[in-house]
C-alpha cells in the first residue's frame, strides 16, 4: 500500500530519497496508541536504502553548500510556512500515530516545528564570530558546511525532535538522512512532501524509514556521513557510539533523563504543586519530566494532599479530546516496562499504581510512589511513563545530595525564594521556580548519561559546521 488515510490525511508510505519516493520489499506494521488500531505498512528500509539515501545527500550537498545563508533561508522560511499551512494535519496525524495530545500539538509542538527552519534560518544569517589576533596576524573565523548529517529520533515528539537538528544542519548548509522512529513514523513523510513542494532541492533531506537494527544501525556506522544527532535511550547511544566511531564522526547525543524537582523549605507550596503535576504531560514520556519529587519535610505533608487532589483531578482518555489531561503509553511492550517497575517497586502507592481499568488498552494511571526505598531502580532508572517518586529531606545539603544523586543530568527543577542556590545542581538546563521554559538560542543537552554536547544557537552551528581559522600575516610594511 502506497498510501494510507490518517485522521483524514493521506499518508505516503515510502520512503522519500533523491526528491523520489521509493517502496522496499520489506514492511512493517504501524499502530496508535490511543487503541491499539492498525494504521498500516510502512516500507522498512535496509543497507540498500540507506546506502541511497547517502549518495544522494552527498550527491546534492555541494550545490546546497555552496548556496548563501540568506538563499538556503528563503527556502527554510517556505518549509517553516508549509508547515503551519498544515499545522492541522500533522498535529492530527501525530496525535493517532503517538498518541501525544492534539491540543499540545496545536498549540505547542507544531508550531515550534516551524520555529526550528525560521529560528535557524535567521540565526544562520547572522552568525559571525569577531576575528581574532594574534602577533598581529588576523584570525578569520568562519562555519563551513559539514556534510552529511545523519539525525536519529525516537518517538515520544518524533517531528519536533527531527527539525530540531534539520532545521539548523540545513540551514548550516549540510544535507541529511533521518531516520524516523518506527513506533510513529507518519509526520516524517509529511514533512518530507512539505520540504519538496517548498523548493528544497532533492537529496537534501531524505527519509529512511525502519527499525533501529535495519535502517538505524547501517546508517550510524555508513562512512559517507559526517555528522551523527541521536536523540533515544543511553543503550541505544551505546551502539551508536560503537558503530560510528571507526569513522570518527562527530556526535551529538539527547538522551534519557531522571530529573528531579527540589522543593525548599521557602518554596511557594501551591507553585511546586503546579509544577509537579505537570510532569504528568505526555502521560511522563519526556526526557526533561522531573519524576523525582524530593520535598522539604517541613511541606511534605500538605505537599502531597494537594498534589493528590490535584493529579486526581486530571481526566485522561483519548487524546484527540481537547479536555484530555492524559493520555496513553506508546506500545505494549512500553506498557508492560512501565508497568514491571510500579510492580517492583518497594515504595508507597497513594495515586494510581497501574492501568486505568476502565480505559483499557495502553492507558497507565497517573502515578505517585512515596518513600521509594533509596538507591532502588524507581529512583535510578528512567520509567517514561506517569509515575512520580517522592522522598523528603531534612537539611537543604541532603536536599541537593539527593537531587543531584542520579547518573543522568539532563535537566533539574527547583522552587526556592533564593535562585542563587540552583548552582548547586548539576544538570544541562535547571529551571528555577518555572519548568519547560527555553529559547531555541539557548544550549540545551545533557550531563553524564543524558547526552553529549549542547544544541540551540551558536552551540548546534558549533556542531553541524566545521569552524575553521583562517590565520593572515598581516602586509609587510
Ligand atoms: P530508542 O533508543 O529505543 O530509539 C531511538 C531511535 O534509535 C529510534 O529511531 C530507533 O529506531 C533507533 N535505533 C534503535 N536501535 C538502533 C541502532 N542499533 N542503531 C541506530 N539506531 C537505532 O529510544 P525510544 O524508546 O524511541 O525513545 C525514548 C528515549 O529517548 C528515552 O530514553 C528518552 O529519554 C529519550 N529522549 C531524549 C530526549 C532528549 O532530548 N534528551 C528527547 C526525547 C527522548
Amino acid at each position: 500500500m502506497t498510501f494510507i488515510e490518517v485522521e483524514g490525511v493521506k499518508v505516503d508510505t515510502r520512503h522519500w530519497i533523491g526528491g523520489r519516493r521509493i517502496a522496499s520489499d520489506q514492511t512493517f506494521s504501524d499502530f496508535s496508541p490511543i487503541d491499539e488500531a492498525y494504521l498500516g505498512d510502512i516500507a522498512a528500509g535496509g543497507e540498500t536504502e540507506v546506502n541511497a539515501a547517502v549518495a544522494a545527500a552527498r550527491e546534492a550537498f555541494p550545490a546546497w553548500a555552496a548556496r548563501t545563508a540568506p538563499e538556503r533561508g528563503a527556502v527554510l522560511r517556505r518549509i517553516a510556512d508549509g508547515i503551519e499551512d498544515r499545522l492541522e494535519d500533522l498535529a492530527r496525524v501525530e496525535t493517532r500515530d503517538n498518541g501525544s495530545l492534539l491540543r499540545s500539538h496545536r498549540r505547542g509542538v507544531m508550531p515550534r516545528v516551524a520555529m526550528n527552519f525560521r529560528f535557524f534560518a535567521d540565526y544562520a544569517e547572522r552568525l559571525r564570530h569577531p576575528d581574532m589576533e594574534v602577533r598581529g596576524h588576523r584570525q578569520k573565523i568562519t562555519y563551513d558546511p559539514a556534510g552529511v548529517t545523519a539525525v536519529i529520533t525516537p518517538w515520544n515528539a518524533p517531528l519536533m525532535l527531527a527539525t530540531w537538528r534539520i532545521g539548523p544542519a540545513l540551514a548550516a548548509g549540510n544535507t541529511v538522512v533521518l531516520k524516523p522512529p518506527e513506533w510513529a513514523p507518519l509526520t516524517a513523510s509529511l514533512l518530507a512532501e512539505i520540504t519538496h513542494d517548498a523548493g528544497l532541492p532533492a537529496g537534501v533531506l531524505n527519509v529512511v524509514q525502519g527499525t533501529g537494527r535495519e535502517a538505524g544501525a547501517p546508517l550510524t556506522r555508513h562512512p559517507g556521513i559526517n555528522r551523527l544527532s541521536f536523540t533515544g535511550s543511553v543503550p541505544t547511544a551505546g551502539a551508536v557510539a560503537a558503530a560510528a566511531a571507526p569513522n570518527i564522526v562527530p556526535l551529538s547525543f539527547e538522551l534519557g533523563g531522571k530529573s528531579p524537582l527540589l522543593v525548599l523549605e521557602d518554596a511557594d507550596l501551591d507553585l511546586a504543586v503546579r509544577l509537579a503535576v505537570e510532569q504528568f504531560d505526555n502521560a511522563g514520556q519526556v526526557c526533561l519530566g522531573a519524576f523525582r519529587l524530593i520535598v522539604h519535610e517541613s511541606l511534605a505533608t500538605e505537599f502531597l494532599d494537594r498534589l493528590v487532589t490535584r493529579a486526581k483531578a486530571l481526566v485522561q482518555g483519548d487524546p484527540r479530546d481537547e479536555r484530555t489531561d492524559v493520555s496513553a503509553l506508546i506500545s505494549r511492550a512500553h506498557f508492560d516496562r512501565v508497568s514491571g517497575f510500579v510492580e517492583r517497586a518497594e515504595a508507597r502507592v497513594v495515586l494510581g499504581g497501574g492501568p486505568n481499568e476502565e480505559l483499557g488498552g495502553l492507558y497507565f494511571r497517573p502515578t505517585i510512589l512515596v518513600d521509594p526505598k533509596p538507591g532502588s531502580e524507581i529512583v535510578t532508572e528512567e520509567v517514561f511513563g506517569p509515575v512520580l517518586t517522592m522522598q523528603t529531606f531534612a537539611t537543604e545539603d541532603e536536599g541537593f545530595a539527593m537531587a543531584n544523586d542520579t547518573r543522568f543530568g539532563l535537566a533539574a527543577t527547583l522552587v526556592t525564594a533564593d535562585p542563587s542556590k540552583a548552582a548547586r545542581l548539576n544538570a544541562g538546563t535547571v529551571w528555577v521556580n518555572c519548568f519547560f521554559v527555553r529559547d531555541l538560542g539557548a544550549p540545551f543537552g545533557g550531563n553524564g548519561r543524558s547526552g553529549i554536547g549542547r544544541e540551540g544557537g551558536t552551540w548546534s552551528f558549533d556542531f553541524y559546521c566545521d569552524v575553521k581559522n583562517t590565520v593572515i600575516a598581516p602586509e609587510e610594511a
